[in-house]
């Protein structure tokens, strides 16, 4: 199959695209916002489309905030939302140990914003903040004594990731019973500047490499991320179009649940990108194929107009 740029649809067939979509989510950073700058004309297409009767929902893989720390982000930045429209990972952690009625302990390897959910959901757990390495004497830091009554290891992302929190995390996770869940497997994050800012998958596949186990991942490409809005809304997949900038997160949870995707090149993945999975003979690539592509979500807006 071939993306097809929105920009080549005729005013019909644009006309028929609309209308045969009630329902929009879209990523955050990289089609919202970059960091913290907005990108231009994202704002404004969303609101055309609410005003034209279309529901909104914002589907991040971001960990490290609140649904009410993301309400007060968008309005920051000049987006509204409310907290029923924001699915993030933090809160979809949280959601997933309470569905599964865990009680015990969480060794939570992440940031106050995921504390705050697991909390917020009854969670009972600990690890916040720094846990630095205290001494170059390896036998001292291998053969530190620590609590072992551990139900859940968590890994989101956590700016003090260190050597002891992987010695704790592979060891509670010795226990076959432990679960092992994760919020997202981004391996990097856009950056403002030309940094290369290493993400949350970093922080994964050591967990994984150490405690050789593979952890339940909850965000996109997970469908886990859609059922949690589809509790709560009547969302028919096939009348939703999933927009996003990282095509192995955002497409591929377009795909997995059914809906139209659209991939926007203002964030992680571009053009050359989408021209090169067409012409790869590796079918995983062929799952990244949006079926829409736009440079930015505010080209759709020009296209709406019409
Ligand atoms: N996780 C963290 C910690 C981030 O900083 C970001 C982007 O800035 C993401 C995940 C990706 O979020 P999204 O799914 O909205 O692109
Ligand atoms: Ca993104």
């Amino acid at each position: 199959s071939l993306a097809r740029s929105l920009k080549t649809l005729s005013k019909e067939e644009i006309r028929a695209f609309v209308a045969s979509i009630d329902y929009v989510l879209t990523d955050c950073d990289g089609v919202l916002w970059k960091e913290l700058t907005p990108i231009d004309g994202s704002a404004k297409v969303l609101s055309l489309l609410k005003s034209m009767g279309k529901k909104v929902f914002y589907v991040t893989n971001n960990s490290t905030k609140t649904r009410e720390e993301y309400v007060s982000k968008f309005e920051k930045l000049g987006f509204s939302a409310s907290k029923e429209e924001i699915v993030g990972t933090a809160r979809i952690v949280a959601t997933y140990l309470k569905d599964k009625n865990f009680t015990g302990k969480a060794y939570l390897i992440g940031s106050k914003g995921l504390g705050n959910e697991l909390s917020a959901a009854g969670i009972d757990f600990f690890g916040l903040g720094p846990d630095p390495v205290q001494t170059d004497n390896l036998p001292e830091v291998f053969d530190a004594k620590f609590e072992k009554d551990v139900s859940a290891v968590v890994v989101g992302f956590d700016l003090h990731i260190s050597y002891p929190k992987l010695l704790k995390a592979a060891t509670f996770l010795s226990n076959p019973k432990c679960l092992f869940v994760a919020t997202n497997t981004d391996e990097v994050f856009p950056a403002a500047c030309d940094n290369t800012v290493p993400g949350t998958g970093t922080l994964v596949a050591a967990v994984e490499t150490c405690s050789q186990r593979k952890a339940q991942i909850i965000g996109k490409p997970s469908t886990l991320m859609f059922s949690a809005l589809a509790k709560e809304h009547n969302i028919d997949p096939k009348r939703a179009i999933m927009i996003g900038d990282r095509a192995k997160s955002d497409i591929l949870f377009g795909k997995n649940v059914g809906m139209t995707t659209l991939l926007v090149y203002t964030g992680v993945n571009s053009k050359e990108d989408v021209e090169m999975w067409q012409t790869s003979l590796d079918p995983s690539d062929k799952l990244l194929i949006p079926d829409y592509t736009l440079d930015s979500l505010g080209d759709l807006l020009p296209l709406l107009e019409n």
